[in-house]
């Protein structure tokens, strides 16, 4: 046996003492050693967990340095990290984890003339198209994880985007890198012929690549496949190309396609210079259906032909998926003609309209030519376009959102062959799946021959053998076709065994002269490309054989994820019989499959306390990883931990997961279970009594407001309560009224008999702002509708007190408390509920619950009736103009304009396109979102001390900014009470705004006539 090319490392266990103490003195970033925080570093999207030495996340390249140098000394390993989002292992690692997406992630250079960018490695991909948009140019790699996929590690594993039929992979498109070795030299990589004179380290290493490549060119040759989508091993072709598609331009060799796909193993990058592509003008999109999924596979080669800029795959499955929802329902079925097996997105661009048109044309004829005449559904419209691709991406989210131990599992999911092998290989692996008792559901890349396909397996049963089982017969029948294991997502743990099956022995030797030549000490992420480990080593999984959450006893009913899927038929057994000790609490945990897509930018919600902070501890995958890993008893006995207590410090409970997460990992309900838990051990501190409480003190602060409110009036008194309880002396509090609305003679008028809507008004809007119920009841009242205000029911021991929904219990975790408010409102509203009257509220936070936390609570069958009742009042309005009942009065405003700012939970449900639609019957409105995410505010968060920067921050990213641009015709419409007093706080500095709830929009334009009503009503 020959001596190992690379040196064995010093054994380092995870938490090392003398390293951290070492990176502490030397960096300016933050140096994460404890547990919870190297537990969320120990997972990527991959099946795999190892715990990482620590993790340091470098404030600049000097940071990155000195990370360097320690770790050099010390013989420690280092594992560079951008969004974290491989799928197979690579960015997890016993090393010290350095993460760039936080800081570095500058654009540092850009040249329009040149089309080209240089950047630092933690940018996103859509963070930095959306700085290039202006120009009228895109880095054209599109992953489908561009928002959390870091440019630094798209270059590590050579991403490829659904347009690499038109612009490549990222191999093709990098230029050239700027990398700092794990000897502390720095190098520029890039093409041969710009590099000159070489310092003698970089010359050295040129050449010993150089000399590599050249002895091997017949085993390049012979091993390398020649497909266009070959991510596998190092790129030692760069010296003798096998790629379809040239990697230069000028045929030349580029040594930064070296570090290209070299996952972090070879050296740091420290800054990359990209080819840019104009934004495509015009584009097309033909739908072609399929009666077979077969007739698709076998026919992709002739649609490539006509050079599109994508074809990409939809099954029957996904097809039916999509369907399911009703919102994509209509979309998907204006794209199908009958009802196709398979469907191919043909997509064409052009630098003018006539061109991409002419294709589609051409495709519609090609289709006739081929026996499928009639079968193109053709789409020219940008937004109906958009919308198609958008259905296409939420499919495979379906998809992976399958409750249930067994998973769909990513290490076959990118296999490339030829295209006229495409058809034959699908349908074989099809077989191979039914043989081990599972499916796949194929998506994607048809145009490059990758088709991405996921079969469920159960890693904690026999999941692991029937990988290997059917990893074997997938890889045989690859090397048959002559394609590449390895397509689009690399090695990493999952595939580095395979490296030698790939490129053969004598290849994976030169593999290993590379990884010597780079980093002959192998500190940089070791056991990935070369000398890894077997990819069944249970060691490695998340959830190992015998995996198992602790016994807890939930205080919500989680029993909906505690099921078994059987994945061949589809079928799902009965709630609370998964067997779960958690009671499903550990299963809802574990729908995270740790993409990564909750580190977005973009207009949803998702995850409003991760803009602000930009930390894995913060965003929706760090919580519920750091849940899981408590759940499973991973950093400690106790549950109800400090850590989890702080991972979820931040969460503001926006519910915008629930909505934008692929898999629906809704961390405003674990966070209540948490809360529970947590109060149960460690009581709760005098601010979240005072809060939680507040239904049960309000009638009390209503008959003395003065006294109350004295909190803001009284010089140093703001300055006490925050000493006291915590709430910040930099905010002033709702204020108390005497003339509630439920007091009030109009509410106590509406009292109609057999209502048809029955007014809930919540202890804020009751309270603080009873003009918005008034509101509320006119605009009802001048529509002509029987309203009853909701009071408590006859029976209720509480009668006086006004129905509550239990929000203020559920944030402080007293789900008892919120249980038994919960109750007195299902009786009190069962009756009309039973009558077929409808509920509607004004406060999204408590109307929703209706719909939300008051199904988890065990009410039973009336809380379930109910929920299809709740709705808020624009969402009722809006439901009966759609259905032609509506007879609202309405006149101009003196504003022309509304700008509209979405409560999160208006959002996660939906309810913010009834917010807008109503506000459009008001004649000569123009209506406009903001495109904001939380306001900050959220409920009593932003009004404690110690959040109160940070609530800040996240109303300054968009909310703010569009308020104060927003000119004296804009009414600014916000329905949360929260969100207005934010928006008022946020102004107040400069030119204060005050928003108003829909309803007073609404009520302030009812025309004359009907305010006749409404003073007759009040009277
Ligand atoms: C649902 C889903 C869909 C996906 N779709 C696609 C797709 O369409 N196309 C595709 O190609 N991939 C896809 N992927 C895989 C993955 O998202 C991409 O490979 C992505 O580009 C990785 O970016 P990242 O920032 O998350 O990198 P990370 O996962 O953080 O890192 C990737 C590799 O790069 C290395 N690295 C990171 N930064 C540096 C640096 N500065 N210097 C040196 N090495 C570095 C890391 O060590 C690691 O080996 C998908 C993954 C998921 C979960
Ligand atoms: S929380 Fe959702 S979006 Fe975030 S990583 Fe997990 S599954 Fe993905
Ligand atoms: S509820 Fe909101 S803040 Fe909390 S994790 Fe989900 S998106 Fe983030």
């Amino acid at each position: 046996m020959s001596a190992p090319l690379v040196r064995p490392l010093t054994v380092y266990r995870p938490g090392d003492n003398e390293l951290s103490r070492r990176l502490q003195a030397a960096v300016q970033g933050d140096v994460l050693f404890d547990r919870a925080s190297r537990g969320r570093y120990s997972t990527d999207a991959s099946i795999y967990q190892v715990e990482p030495i620590g993790v340091l996340i470098p404030r600049s390249h000097e940071d990155l340095r000195a990370a360097v140098d320690v770790c050099r000394e010390l013989g420690a390993p280092m594992l560079p990290r951008g969004g974290g989002s491989s799928q197979c292992g690579q960015t997890v690692g016993a090393a010290l984890v350095i993460d760039a997406s936080k800081h570095l992630r500058e654009v540092v250079a850009f040249d329009r003339d040149a089309m080209t960018v240089t950047v630092e490695p933690g940018i996103t991909l859509d963070a930095l198209n959306a700085w290039l948009k202006p120009h009228g140019v895109w880095f054209p790699v599109d992953v489908s994880t561009s928002a959390q996929a870091t440019l630094g590690g798209m270059a590590g594993n050579n991403s490829c985007g659904s347009r690499s039929i038109a612009y490549g992979n990222m191999v093709h498109n990098v230029l050239a890198a700027d990398a700092l070795l794990a000897d502390g030299t720095e190098v520029r990589l890039g093409a041969e012929a710009r590099i000159g004179d070489a310092p003698p380290r970089l010359r050295g290493l040129m050449d010993g690549l150089r000399a590599i490549a050249d002895r091997e060119r017949d085993e390049i040759v012979r091993q390398v496949p020649k497909v266009m989508r070959r991510v596998g091993g190092y790129n030692l072709d760069a010296f003798h190309p096998q790629s379809e598609r040239p990697y230069t331009a000028d045929g030349g060799v580029n040594y930064a396609h070296l570090l290209v796909g070299s996952e972090g193993t070879l050296a740091w990058t420290r800054t990359l210079t990209l080819k840019l592509a104009p934004l495509p003008k015009h584009k097309t999109l033909g739908v072609v259906s399929f009666p077979t999924l077969y007739k698709a596979m076998e026919l992709t080669k002739h649609i490539v032909a006509l050079r599109p800029a994508a074809v990409e795959l939809v099954d029957r499955t996904m097809i039916e998926l999509a369907r399911s929802n009703p919102a994509f329902r209509p979309i998907i079925d204006g794209a199908l003609v009958g009802e196709p097996d398979a469907i191919l997105l043909v997509e064409f661009i052009g630098e003018d309209a006539e061109t991409p048109r002419r294709t589609l044309d051409d495709l519609v004829a090609l289709m006739g030519d081929l026996g499928l005449p009639g079968q193109v559904v053709r789409m020219t419209d940008a937004n109906e376009q958009k919308a198609l691709w958008e259905v296409r991406k939420a499919g495979l989210n379906i998809m992976m959102s399958m409750k249930g131990d067994g998973k769909p599992v990513s290490f076959i999911e990118d296999c490339a062959v030829p295209l006229e092998h495409l058809a034959d290989y699908v349908d074989r692996l099809t077989q191979v799946f039914a043989k081990h008792g599972t499916r796949g559901t194929w998506y994607a890349h048809a145009s490059v021959g990758t088709l991405h396909v996921r079969p469920i397996l159960d890693m904690r049963r026999d999941g692991a053998a029937k990988m290997r089982a059917i990893a074997e017969e997938a890889s045989a029948m690859v090397r048959e076709y002559k394609g590449a294991y390895s397509g689009e997502h690399g090695d990493g743990l999952v595939r580095t065994e395979w490296v030698a099956w790939q490129f053969g022995a004598r290849l994976t030797r030169a593999f290993e002269e590379v990884k010597a030549l780079f980093d002959p000490d192998g500190l940089m992420n070791p056991g990935k490309i070369v000398r890894g480990t077997k990819m069944d080593d249970a060691r490695l999984f998340r959830y190992p054989p015998g995996y198992a959450p602790v016994k807890l006893d939930t205080a919500l009913d989680w029993s909906a994820w505690d099921v078994h899927a059987d994945p061949v038929t589809d079928t799902v057994t009965a709630p609370g019989t998964g067997g779960d000790p958690a009671k499903g609490f550990a299963k809802a945990i574990e729908m995270c499959n740790n993409n990564g897509h909750c580190r977005k930018f973009d207009a949803g919600t998702m995850c409003p306390s991760f803009r602000v902070t930009r930390d894995e501890e913060h965003v929706t995958r760090g919580r519920a990883n750091t849940l899981r890993l408590a759940v499973s008893g991973q950093l400690g006995p106790d549950f109800a931990s400090e850590a989890v207590r702080e991972a979820l410090e931040l969460c503001v409970s926006c519910k915008g997961c629930r909505r934008d997460c692929p898999t629906g990992v809704d961390m405003a309900k674990m966070k209540i279970e948490f809360a529970f838990h947590w109060q149960k051990r460690h009581g709760l501190s005098l601010k979240d009594k005072l809060v939680a409480y507040m239904p049960k003190w309000a009638p009390w602060a209503a008959r003395f407001p003065f006294i109350v409110n004295l909190r803001d009036a009284l010089p140093g008194a703001a300055r006490l309560s925050e000493r006291i309880a915590g709430l910040s002396a930099k905010r002033t509090l709702p204020q108390w009224r005497n003339d509630t609305f439920l007091s009030s003679r109009a509410a106590l008028a509406a009292n109609a008999d057999r209502p048809e809507v029955v007014l809930l008004v919540d202890t804020f809007n009751n309270y603080h702002e009873p003009e918005n119920a008034h509101a509320a009841l006119r605009v009802l009242q001048a529509a002509g509708y029987r309203v009853a205000v909701a009071r408590a029911g006859a029976n209720d021991a509480e009668r006086s007190r006004p129905l509550c929904c239990g929000r203020t219990y559920l944030g402080a975790g007293l789900v008892d408390e919120a249980k038994r408010e919960a109750r007195r409102m299902v009786e009190a509203l069962s009756p009309h509920v039973a009558a077929g009257a409808t509920v509607v509220g004004l406060e999204p936070s408590c109307l929703l619950a209706l719909r939300d936390e008051f199904l988890v609570m065990g009410l039973g069958d009336a809380a379930q009736r109910l929920s299809t009742r709740a709705l808020m009042i624009e969402e009722f309005l809006a439901r009966e103009q759609r259905e032609g009942r509506l007879k609202l009065p309405l006149k101009a405003l003196p504003q022309k304009r509304a700008l509209v700012h979405g409560h999160c939970h208006q959002k996660a449900f939906d309810v913010l396109n009834p917010a807008v639609a109503v506000l459009k019957l008001i004649p000569g409105l123009q209506v406009e979102v903001i495109e904001s995410s939380c306001c900050g505010m959220a409920g009593s968060f932003g009004y404690e001390a110690a959040h109160y920067d940070v609530s800040m921050k996240m109303a300054e990213l968009t909310l703010l900014p569009a308020v104060r641009a927003a000119g004296d015709d804009t009414v600014i419409v916000a329905d949360g009470t929260s969100c207005r007093h934010q928006i008022a706080d946020g102004t107040r500095a400069g030119r204060p705004r005050e928003a108003l709830h829909v309803v007073r929009v609404l009520a302030s334009a009812l025309d004359p006539a009907a305010q006749e009503i409404r003073v007759s009503a009040a009277s």
